[in-house]
């Protein structure tokens, strides 16, 4: 089974119906963008840029190369700004102490709180994409407005710094739960959405993801019904990146359900696809 999906993963992924299903790749660097390619990716559904920033903060130059780097290997590349707070810590970026930082100050939140950062991080990807079509996702957004800042303060950037940004188009990472409730605003604003069953699980059962004992049930009902809401209501395109888009238990649902593009980790990529010609 594991070899013939390793035979097999540069070929499309088509359904016994012969639907086709694109298979992307979650990735946090070059090195593991390269690995994607290498396992037969089609493109790149979410790239974790907090990974880039992990020792000490890079510099304009060093993101700027690394973005160009990652997005020269892909006609089709979604990066997502960073992605900070709650599981995820920068050893030089000292956020408030908080009671709850899954409920704190996170992702898109940072634009308020860090300014600086997010435009010199937006300064290098739009330098880097150097007018290629690129997606732009902000993370954890709950709010229609949260959006639209982002993407002001981001379009601000472009023109402080003199870079086209025509062929860049801005979505939303769908993680926290106000949004199923919010897609028919979202779509007068966002070209695209990214499911991110991992955040979404955890705020949905408010069960922490890292929790050492709790664990949710990521095949429950509730997780395929808030998906289904997205694709449903949504009028453009959605696809999904949490880990439940390379679980063998959930693909057939997922693709019952109405969804098109699984981005999944490098290593997943072949066995997905091949599990996509079962389906
Ligand atoms: C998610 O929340 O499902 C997701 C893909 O993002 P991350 O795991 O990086 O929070
Ligand atoms: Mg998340």
């Amino acid at each position: 089974q594991q070899h013939i999906a390793a035979d097999r993963r540069f070929e499309k992924a088509l359904t016994r119906g012969k639907k086709q299903i694109r298979v992307f790749a979650n990735v946090t660097d070059v090195h593991s963008a390269q690995t994607a390619k290498e396992q037969g990716a089609e493109g790149i559904g979410l790239l974790r840029t907090e990974f880039l920033f992990k020792e000490e903060k890079p510099s304009l130059e060093a993101q700027t190369e690394a973005y160009e780097a990652i997005f020269s290997l892909f006609d089709d590349v979604t990066v997502r700004t960073l992605d900070v707070g709650g599981d995820k810590k920068l050893p030089y970026l000292t956020l408030p102490k908080e009671e709850n930082p899954f409920l704190g100050i996170r992702g898109v939140r940072l634009f308020k709180t860090h300014p600086q950062l997010m435009e010199e991080q937006l300064h290098a990807i739009f330098a880097a994409a150097k007018g290629r079509p690129l997606k732009v996702m902000f993370p954890m957004v709950s709010t229609v407005d949260e959006f639209t800042e982002a993407k002001i303060f981001a379009e601000r950037t472009a023109e402080k710094h003199k870079l086209d940004i025509a062929s860049i188009r801005f979505g939303i990472m769908v993680e926290v739960p106000s949004v199923l409730f919010l897609i028919p605003d979202f779509n007068r604003v966002v070209d695209f959405y990214s499911i991110g069953t991992n955040d979404l699980t955890q705020y949905l059962f408010a069960i922490e993801r890292t929790h050492p004992s709790l664990k949710v049930d990521e095949h429950s009902p509730v997780v395929f019904d808030a998906i289904r809401t997205v694709i449903v209501q949504a009028d453009k395109p959605v696809s999904i990146c949490g880990e439940l888009a390379g679980d063998p238990e959930a693909i057939g649902t997922l693709l019952k359900i109405g969804m098109e593009t699984l981005s999944v980790s490098p290593k997943s990529i072949a066995t997905t696809k091949e599990e996509i010609r079962h389906v």
